[in-house]
This record gives structure tokens, sequence and C-alpha cells, in this order.
């Protein structure tokens, strides 16, 4: 069973609401303000290595995941959980250092880390909720994508490829301010964390539509077209609208293509069709 396989059965069972998009969107508390909220796990081993990643790097990267899918969402983020396990043998100077990491992204964010949970395993693991704000009725979603749109992406692709090659590690920046400016221009947007290639798949299946990927990909430097193509954890964010700037705040944002009517979730690349070979934890 692959992921999508597994998600497609989930949302087919009773009880189940919402699932599809990078978050959950619910009525806010306050009038004219809906709940943006995300849950993400890092594992150690999976996600990342102790050996590459010191503690303050891990819990900014545990943080700035699922940051990246409130800013997919279009979202303010103001409030995150964090559920931590950790082996026995760990030294105390490791967790102070986690959640040191963590924290000074939230600062920079705005965030307040409000609750969680402490537990013993044999790994690292740790379970990240995020919960945002948005306008209502303006979280972005990866449903809405229509013909004739253009298809973007900001900033590179294929930095994480890179960075995993290198043994290096690897914290994403969570695209927020993009993701808000986003929210009266854009038809769907998602953030890529398995590829460009499954997660252009999963918006169009979302939308209904095929997509036509014909010009230059911003290839990260160091990357390969198929890391810009198929590596996953880049955390930029993949969007359509009828047209887009060619930069915000710095940011560059390049269009790589064209919306069009045709078998949902089919994706070309320069006359070819593109297989989804992104990650799929389950494949
Ligand atoms: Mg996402």
């Amino acid at each position: 069973m692959t992921e999508l396989e597994l998600v497609r059965w989930i949302r087919s069972q009773p009880g189940v609401a919402g699932i599809g998009d990078d978050c959950a969107i619910l009525p806010g508390t306050r009038a004219g303000e809906e709940l943006i909220l995300k849950a993400d796990q890092f594992i150690e081993d999976i996600h990342f290595r102790r050996t590459v990643y010191s503690a303050g790097q891990a819990g900014a990267a545990a943080l700035a995941r699922s940051l990246s899918d409130l800013a997919a969402s279009g979202a303010t983020p103001r409030w995150c959980l964090l559920s931590l396990a950790l082996p026995g043998g760990l030294d105390g100077s490791w967790t102070k250092g986690f959640f040191r990491g963590l924290l000074n992204l939230a600062r920079a964010h705005r965030l307040k880390l409000v609750g969680g949970d402490l537990a013993r395993a044999g790994r690292i693991y740790a379970d990240v909720v995020v919960a945002g704000v948005a306008p209502r009725g303006k979280a972005l979603r990866r449903r809405g994508a229509s013909a004739d749109d253009g298809i973007f992406v900001s900033g590179v692709l294929g930095s994480a490829a890179v960075a995993l090659r290198r043994s290096r590690a690897w914290i994403p920046s969570p695209r927020l301010a993009l993701g808000r400016a986003l929210r009266n221009r854009a038809t769907s947007c998602m953030d890529l964390s398995d590829g460009l290639s499954i997660d252009l798949h999963r918006l169009c299946l979302e939308s209904g539509v095929s997509a036509v990927v014909d010009r230059p990909l911003p290839v990260a430097s160091g990357a390969t077209l198929d890391d810009a193509l198929h590596g996953g954890e880049d955390y930029e964010l993949l969007f359509t609208a009828a047209s887009a700037p060619p930069s915000h705040r710095g940011l560059s944002i390049t269009r790589i293509g064209t919306i069009v009517r045709g078998r949902a979730g089919e994706v070309t690349f320069f006359g070819h069709k593109l297989l989804p070979l992104g990650y799929d934890h389950f494949r």
C-alpha cells in the first residue's frame, strides 16, 4: 500500500472530515477567523541523524517542517505543541539544545510553545503540532487550480538533496510571508515536502486538472535535474495563479508551467509524462 493509497482509504472512512490539504482548516474562535492546524513527525534515522544534526539544528528543523505547512495554507502561526520521546541514555544537554533550537525559530515567527508531552522511546521522536489563523475563507488549499493558471515555485529546488548527499544538516525556511501574500492571489497552494513530481501530481489530483511543465526549473547550486524533480524536503511553495511577481521580499518566484484540462493528476514535463517519483513513506 502506498502513502497515497493509505490516505485515500482513511478519507473514505466514517468519522473523517477534510483530510487532503496541507493543514486542517476549522472554524476559529473569533469571528472572521479560521483556525489552521498541522501535525508533523520528525524521527531519528528517518528524518535526521544525530551524527549530522546538532541538537539545536534538529529542534529548528522539527518546527520548520510544520511551519511550512502553515505557510502553504497562508496562515499566521500562533501556537505549537511538542510531544517528544527520547532514548534513556541521551544527554540532558542534547534535550535542552533541541528545545533551544525549536524555541529560537518559534520566537522568530512569533509563536508560543503551549504544551505537549514527554516520553521514553528507543530513538528520538518529535511530533510537532502547530496552530495558526487565517481570515475566514482565505486559507489556501490544494484544490482550486484551473485551466490556464500558471504554475509557480518559490526559491530553488534540490537544496535538501544536495545537503543529504554531503551529509549536512538541512533546516528549511518556512515561506510564511509568501504564503500570507498569496492569500489573495493563488488559486491553489502546497509546500514541496516530498518532491515536485509527486507534490504537483497531488495538487493536480485535488484540483481535478493536469499540469504541463515546459519551462526551466530553478535548480539549486550543486543539484541535478533529478534532485529538483524528485528530491523531497525543499519546503518551497508550489502554487497556481493567473500571474505572480518575479520575487517576494528577496525570495525568487519562478513560473514552471501551466495548468491544463485533462486527466486529474497527470503531469507532463517537456512533452513526456512525469511519473510521481518523489518520496512516499510506504512505497
Ligand atoms: Mg505539506
